[in-house]
């Protein structure tokens, strides 16, 4: 191993380095696609060794493939974990990371301020695997303790909260997760681990949505969870998927066999073996490309994305604006803490005139693009209540904070002055009674 994977460098140099040595056979500098399913075994014994997780190796790209392993090596390197996990999409890191320790029947505490997708896959589609949430106001969190019950097994919030503007207070959640003997797992997509270290500050588990500015383009779909390492599986009874013996494998147990490596190993051994949500090894290339330059990008999609919430603050047709990097964010306090480097690139504003005005402004952006992405080079603008949203109720939606006069930014790496004029001629156009482009 060479020492670019002990983190021993600094994070810009990680980027770059962490799982990517030259390709021993060809010297290739950059990192090839390994676009093959399956590798030839020496012989019987170096299958059944593989096969029995006594032997690392490559089997097969379900479970493990070079390229993806390249991107799992350098994404555990930046949050400073031990293990990390790629998958086919973001929503997929979610199922994997509850998989091991998730039985029908128990239960997990996650913020009610989640990415609209992620509200509805924990409160509809986990359902049917006996798997319950409770959503709970975290930013008060002592309600977070109250809400514990016996057969809660994870704390979920996200650092930064999508639609925006939202920071959780991740030591005070991590305490009351581990005084509870249960894993705290931060969903880290909004920050990266450019902006936000979770695990610095107690959590567990992190995962991501790598489509969003891990990525950095918009190419490419994909996910991971990244273990700590810290995390003691074995101190009381809910983690039985992990200390118990695993039939599928001789009767193997994960944590006593694989300790700090436990929850990675599990994940592909059993995670991708049997829910086979895999990440394809060109879209691990360009996620690999994308975090070359994460630092660079996030620098300046968080100070384009500060000046627009500040013209946005002043502009008369704009009530409120949720960035917290602004004075008048009350997560300001909290954004100093754990997002030092900027206050992240996405955010909502809420525009006067509510629910037609949003749709108005956000049809009426010429350079902007008008869909369902983030972290992209290019800004981006969406009215969630119509669209991200609109599968949640009524209050659901005002909860997340994406109530009916909200739009939601994610700006991009564009000259900003012309952001702003975008913005202002949109919101002009909009509030012109039957004069709309659209109309
Ligand atoms: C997009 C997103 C997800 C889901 O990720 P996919 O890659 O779209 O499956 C989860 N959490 C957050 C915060 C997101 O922005």
């Amino acid at each position: 191993m060479s020492k670019t994977d002990k983190n021993q460098f600094g994070f810009e140099t990680r980027m770059i380095h962490a799982g990517t040595p030259p390709e021993p056979i060809t010297g290739a500098r950059q990192t090839p696609i390994f676009q093959n399913t399956s590798y030839v075994f020496h012989d019987a014994d170096h299958a059944a060794s593989l096969f029995n997780l006594q032997t690392f190796g490559f089997i097969y790209s379900r479970l493990t493939n070079p390229t993806v392993a390249a991107l799992e090596e350098r994404i555990a390197s930046l949050e400073n974990g031990r293990g990390a996990t790629c998958c086919a999409s973001g929503h997929a890191a979610q199922i994997l990371a509850f998989f091991p320790f998730m039985e029908p029947g128990d239960a997990f505490i996650a913020s009610n301020r989640l990415y609209g997708g992620s509200i509805t896959q924990f409160g509809k589609t986990f359902k049917k695997f006996g798997w319950q949430v409770h959503f709970v106001d975290v930013d008060e969190p002592e309600n977070v303790r109250q809400a514990l019950t016996p057969n809660c097994k994870a704390i979920f919030v996200e650092s930064l909260a999508n639609p925006g503007g939202v920071v959780s207070d991740l030591e005070a959640l991590a305490d009351i997760a581990h005084d509870a003997g249960v894993p705290l797992i931060v969903d880290n997509t909004m920050a990266t681990p450019y902006l936000c270290q979770p695990f610095e500050w107690g959590a567990d588990l992190v995962v991501h949505s790598m489509t969003k500015f891990l990525s950095g383009n918009g190419t490419s779909v994909g996910g991971c969870v990244v273990d700590s390492g810290t995390f003691d599986w074995s101190q009381n009874d809910k983690f039985a998927g992990l200390t118990e013996p695993e039939p599928a494998y001789h009767g193997l147990r994960f944590y006593e066999t694989f300790g700090d490596m436990a929850f990675t190993t599990h994940a592909h051994a059993v995670g991708l073996r049997d829910l086979g949500a895999t990440l394809a090894p060109m879209n691990a290339f360009q996620t690999l490309l994308g975090i070359e330059t994460l630092s660079l990008r996030m620098d300046r999609h968080c100070a384009n994305a500060l000046e627009v919430a500040h013209f946005l603050e002043g502009h008369e047709l704009v009530d409120w604006v949720s960035h917290a990097g602004l004075d008048s964010s009350p997560y300001r306090a909290l954004a100093k803490k754990y997002l030092p480097g900027g206050a992240g690139a996405v955010f909502t504003f809420g525009v006067k005139g509510g629910y037609e005005m949003g749709v108005k402004v956000v049809e009426s952006c010429e350079l902007f693009s008008h869909l369902a992405n983030i972290g992209d080079t290019r800004s981006l603008i969406l009215h969630p209540a119509s669209t991200t949203h609109r599968q949640l109720s009524d209050e659901q939606r005002v909860a997340a904070g994406a109530g009916p006069e909200v739009v939601r930014v994610s700006i991009g790496l564009e000259t900003v002055g012309d952001l702003l004029a975008d913005l202002d001629q949109a919101l002009q156009l909009a509030a012109k009674p039957g004069k709309h482009a659209a109309e």
